[in-house]
C-alpha cells in the first residue's frame, strides 16, 4: 500500500487555530478510505486538548541544532483513535507550551521561525530513520514550507531526493518570513540553492515550498488564481509556477459535521427538514434572548482584517438602526476593538443582538444548525469551511464572491442557486444582499425547499481526496 505522511502545524481534534486543522484532520481518513496509507507528523503541544489523549512514546533522538544539541521525543495515536496514526515531536523548549501560535491570552510567541524550523529539521531526522520512506510527503502552509528544500538539498538527506513533494497552501498571508541570522537552526545544505529559500532577501517559507515542491496545491480553485494577482509579493511566483499548481476545493468531514447524529446540537435532524430546522432555531433564539419571528443572520470565525469582521459593527448598527426586524449572532475572537464595539452594541439590541467572544466549537455547531443565513464578507478566503458546514445544516449562506466561497456557493438569483452573493467587502454590499435575504425569507416554503436542497449537496471529503491521490499516482 502506497503511503502519505502529512505535516502540519495544527491538526483536528489535537490542536486547531482554523481551517487548516479541520482539512488536516479529515483528508487523511478518506484517502485511507480510498487505499492510500496516510498519516499526519505535528508538533506535541502542551496543550490540555492534545494531552488528554493517551500517547504511546516511540522513539527518541538528538542531533547537532548550531550551538547546541536538539533533544527530541515522539509519541504515537494510534489509527483507531482519529482514523489516521498521528506523530506528535516532542521538542523540549519549543512546544512544550500551552498554545499552537499565542498563549491563551493571546499573546503570540515571538520565536515562530526558530520553533518551526526545528520541527522541520527533527521531522526530516526522524523520518530518515524509517525503513522504508514515504511515497510522497505533503507539507501545509509555511510551518513546513523549507522541507521540499531540505528533502532536494540538506545535507544527510540523500534519501529524500526522489522522494516526491506536495505543498498545500491553506493561507497564502502568512508568508513565515524571517532572517538568515536564523541560519544556525538550519541543516548543512548546498549553498549554491539558497536563493530557493529566499524572497526579497529574507528566507521566506512559503515561497520555498512554492518553488521546491514538485506539486503545489491551493484550497480552491478560485484562490489559485487570485494569489496571481493579490499575495504580498508573490503575484510573479505563483504565475511562474503555474504549470505545477492547481487547486483543489475542501471537503467537510461529514462524519463530524452530520446534522443526524451531531450530539453537539440541540436536536437533531430526523425526517423533517422543517422540523429540524425550527427546534434547533427556537433553542438558539432562547440562548441568546432574540426575536422569535425574526431571521437569524451569523457570523462566526476570526476576528481577522481577511474575514471582514471589522464591517461588522457598521452592518448591524445600518440595519438595526433602520428598524429591520432581523437578528444577528457573532462568535469569534481576535481584534480587541472589535470586541469592545460589539459588546457596546449589544447593550443597545439586547434582543436582536447576540455575541459569544471565544472559541466554542459546540456553540459554532448550534449556530450553524439554528441560524437561517451564515454572513461571510471576507476580504479573503482561500476555501472557507464554514459555508460548506452551514449549507450542510440548512443554512442559506450570505457571502462574497471571492476564493473558495465562489466554487461552493452559487447565486439563488440563478437556476439552483444555493446563498447569496455578493461582491464587495463593503456595508453597502453587505447590506444589499441582507435585505434580499430578509425579502426571500418571508416565504417560509420557498426557504424550505432551497434548505432541503442545499442540505443535500456533496460536500464530502471523498471527493477531493481522490483528486489528491491522483495528483500522488501522477508522481510516483
Ligand atoms: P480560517 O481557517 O481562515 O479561520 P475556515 O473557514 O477555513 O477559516 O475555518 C474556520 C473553522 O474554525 C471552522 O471550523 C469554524 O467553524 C471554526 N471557528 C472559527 N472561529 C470559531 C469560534 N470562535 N468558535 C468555534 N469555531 C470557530
Amino acid at each position: 500500500m502506497k503511503q502519505v505522511v502529512h505535516i502540519s502545524a495544527e491538526c483536528f481534534p489535537l490542536a486547531k487555530v482554523g481551517g487548516l486543522a479541520d482539512v488536516v484532520g479529515a483528508l487523511p481518513k478518506y484517502q485511507r478510505a480510498a487505499g492510500w496509507e496516510a498519516s499526519v507528523v505535528m508538533p506535541y503541544y502542551h496543550l490540555p486538548k492534545m494531552l488528554e489523549y493517551s500517547w504511546q512514546r516511540i522513539a527518541s533522538g538528538e542531533f547537532n541544532l548550531g550551538q547546541y544539541v536538539l533533544q527530541y521525543g515522539v509519541y504515537m495515536l494510534d489509527a483507531e483513535v482519529l482514523g489516521f496514526t498521528v506523530y506528535a515531536l516532542d521538542i523540549p523548549g519549543k512546544f512544550d507550551r500551552p498554545g499552537v501560535y499565542a498563549d491563551p491570552q493571546g499573546n503570540f510567541y515571538g520565536d515562530g521561525p526558530d520553533r518551526y524550523l526545528s520541527f522541520q529539521h527533527t521531522v526530516l531526522k526522524w523520518l530518515d530513520g524509517w525503513e522504508k520512506l514515504p511515497d510522497v510527503i505533503h507539507c501545509h502552509d509555511h510551518h513546513s514550507g523549507i522541507i521540499p528544500f531540505f528533502m532536494k538539498f540538506g545535507m544527510g538527506f540523500d534519501r529524500f531526493r526522489e522522494v516526491p513533494s506536495v505543498f498545500t497552501i491553506h493561507n497564502g498571508r502568512y508568508h513565515g518570513s524571517f532572517g538568515w541570522n536564523m541560519l544556525y537552526a538550519f541543516p548543512f545544505f548546498d549553498w549554491q540553492m539558497r536563493s530557493l529559500l529566499e524572497w526579497d532577501g529574507v528566507v521566506n517559507p512559503l515561497a520555498a515550498g512554492i518553488k521546491c515542491a514538485w506539486k503545489v496545491t491551493t484550497v480552491s480553485p478560485s484562490y489559485l488564481n487570485e494569489l496571481k494577482s493579490d499575495s504580498q509579493g508573490l503575484e510573479w511566483l505563483f504565475e511562474s509556477e503555474s504549470a505545477k499548481s492547481s487547486g483543489i476545493l475542501n471537503g467537510i468531514d461529514s462524519e463530524v459535521w452530520n446534522p443526524a447524529t451531531d450530539p453537539m446540537i440541540e436536536v437533531p435532524l430526523k425526517k423533517s427538514v422543517r422540523k429540524f430546522k425550527s427546534s434547533n432555531r427556537a433553542a438558539l433564539i432562547k440562548e441568546f434572548g432574540l426575536q422569535k419571528s425574526a431571521p437569524v443572520i451569523s457570523f462566526i470565525g476570526r476576528f481577522a482584517d481577511e474575514k471582514g469582521a471589522d464591517l461588522l459593527p457598521e452592518v448591524i448598527h445600518q440595519t438595526l438602526s433602520l428598524g429591520m426586524h432581523v437578528n444577528f449572532i457573532v462568535l469569534g475572537s481576535g481584534n480587541p476593538w472589535l470586541h469592545h464595539a460589539l459588546n457596546s452594541q449589544q447593550q443597545h439590541y439586547p434582543n436582536q443582538l447576540g455575541i459569544f467572544i471565544g472559541y466554542n466549537e459546540a456553540l459554532a455547531h448550534k449556530i450553524y444548525a439554528g441560524s437561517d443565513f451564515l454572513l461571510m464578507p471576507s476580504r479573503v478566503e482561500p476555501c472557507g469551511l464554514n459555508q460548506m458546514y452551514a449549507l450542510r445544516y440548512g443554512t442559506i449562506p450570505v457571502v462574497r464572491r471571492i476564493g473558495g466561497l465562489n466554487d461552493s456557493v452559487t447565486d439563488l438569483g440563478d437556476a439552483e442557486g444555493s446563498g447569496f452573493m455578493f461582491s464587495h467587502a463593503s456595508v453597502g454590499d453587505i447590506l444589499h444582499a441582507i435585505s434580499r435575504a430578509v425579502d426571500f425569507y418571508a416565504d417560509a416554503e420557498e426557504v424550505l425547499a432551497v434548505q432541503e436542497r442545499i442540505m443535500q449537496i456533496d460536500f464530502s471529503w471523498s471527493r477531493s481526496a481522490q483528486d489528491y491521490i491522483s495528483l500522488y499516482e501522477n508522481m510516483t
